[in-house]
C-alpha cells in the first residue's frame, strides 16, 4: 500500500516536472512573440508618425491620411 502511494507520488512528481518544462517553453515562445511585436511597433513608429488616438498617419506630403489610405498609396 505504502509502495503504491510512493509510486503514484513519484509519477505525479514526474508529470508536474514535465508540465513545468512545457509551460516554460510555451512562456518563452509567447515572450519572444511579444518582443517581436514590440520591436515591429517601435520600427513603425520610428518611420511614420501616427496619431495614437485617431490613427491618422502623416504622409510624405505632411498631410494626414487614414492608415488604410497610407498603406494602399
Ligand atoms: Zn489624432
Amino acid at each position: 500500500m505504502q509502495d503504491d502511494i510512493n509510486n503514484t507520488k513519484a509519477e505525479l512528481l514526474i508529470k508536474v516536472k514535465h508540465l513545468r518544462e512545457q509551460l516554460k517553453k510555451e512562456h518563452k515562445i509567447a515572450a519572444e512573440e511579444i518582443e517581436r511585436t514590440i520591436a515591429n511597433v517601435q520600427t513603425l513608429s520610428g518611420v511614420i508618425s501616427i496619431c495614437s488616438y485617431c490613427k491618422v498617419v502623416q504622409n510624405k506630403y505632411a498631410t494626414y491620411v487614414s492608415v488604410e489610405d497610407y498603406v494602399t498609396t
